[in-house]
């Protein structure tokens, strides 16, 4: 009988529990890894610098890089010097944005990464994707997945809980993503990938209606292995689909036109609470609000200091962040005095 079935992608190793960073230097022995102990160390400006004096004496021979921001010219200039040192594989130590310029940084030299995450705010952090920042504003670049990916629970409880919080944000809007992908594939043909599907439904469901917080190990444990399970579903479909419809689109347009709003997450959140608005589906309406505010994130864009005008110019702009993804937004085309009322009803529809 053959065997069919087909080949994934994975990290070699995923642990998410207290005290993983300690057992880094393991990891990195691994010969699967590295087998000349030349590793670089990138950190980023939280606690990245903690992390690596704790690490040092397990790692003597690795050189640490400081990642001053989120940007492309940071991941190009690491990048740079990763392949002049030639080394054998890099570790990116922080938050979202430091990691995205170490996975950025590793594929350009052509070099494994270990992801070592001191925070929870998307699912970047074990994703195919890069979110970086350049001269335009933010672009997308698609990436090489993490080899290894340590949570350690320790840092994330002494990460800003903001930051923590906007990882359910993020892993939420997973299940706008896929009713986009679902209509596009109902009203285009569009392929849709059943497994990619599946993983990025799990996740969001696992953390949709949970009662605990951030405050929680079981519940951080539960967000991290849904952000991971995200990124997994983006290496399975090939691009950012099953995490990633109108609720990022208006997400992007809203950091075009008014950047430094908010965070990548709590963005995702009132994206994906409008898309639901949008699909008159009152039940997931419901149910993301009552997360987002169960989480004390943003519902509304008051929320995070937009009027109904920005809101409304920002949907407007929406679909043209992401050209060729059929979401709610295109198929709905509303112009811009229909937009501006469903703003409206939206913002009444959450009130209290
Ligand atoms: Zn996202």
């Amino acid at each position: 009988m053959p065997l069919l079935a087909r080949m994934l992608t994975a990290p070699l190793t995923v642990q998410v529990r207290r005290g993983a960073v300690a057992d880094l230097g393991a990891l990195l022995s691994d010969s699967r890894v590295a087998t000349s102990g030349r590793i670089a160390v990138a950190v980023g400006a939280g606690q990245g610098d903690q992390i690596a004096k704790i690490i040092e004496p397990t790692l003597c021979d690795a050189k640490v890089f400081h990642v001053p921001d989120g940007s492309v010219d940071a991941a190009v200039s690491l990048g740079a010097d990763l392949r002049k040192g030639a080394y054998e594989a890099v570790v990116g130590i922080g938050g979202g944005k430091t990691i995205d310029v170490t996975k950025y940084a590793a594929s350009l030299a052509g070099i494994p990464m270990v992801a070592v995450a001191t925070n929870l705010s998307h699912d970047g952090i074990c994703s195919p994707v890069s979110s970086l920042e350049h001269e335009g504003g933010k672009g997308s670049f698609g990436v090489t997945m993490p080899l290894a990916i340590l949570v350690d629970l320790d840092f994330v409880h002494k990460a800003p809980p903001k930051l923590v919080r906007a990882g359910v944000g993020d892993v939420i809007s997973n299940l706008s993503a896929i009713e986009d992908w679902q209509l596009g594939n109902a009203e285009h043909g569009e392929p849709i990938d059943g497994l990619a599907v599946s993983m990025a439904r799990t996740a969001a469901e696992a953390v949709v209606n949970r009662e605990d917080s951030v405050e929680s190990d079981a519940f951080l444990t539960v967000l991290a292995e849904s952000l991971i399970l995200s990124g997994m579903a983006m290496v399975v479909a090939g691009s950012s689909r099953p995490s990633s419809g109108g609720d990022h689109e208006i997400l992007h347009a809203v950091d075009q036109l008014f950047p430094g709003t908010s965070n990548h997450g709590e963005l995702a959140g009132i994206g994906t609470a409008f898309c639901f608005f949008l699909r008159e589906d009152e039940a997931r309406l419901g149910q993301v609000v009552e997360c987002l505010r169960r989480h004390n994130l943003p519902v509304t864009p008051q929320d995070v200091g937009l009027s109904a005008e920005q809101f409304t110019e920002a949907v407007l702009l929406a679909p043209s962040t992401r050209p060729g993804r059929y979401t709610i937004l295109e198929h709905l085309g509303l112009s811009e005095s229909e937009i501006r009322d469903r703003v409206e009803r939206y913002v009444d529809a959450v009130a209290g």
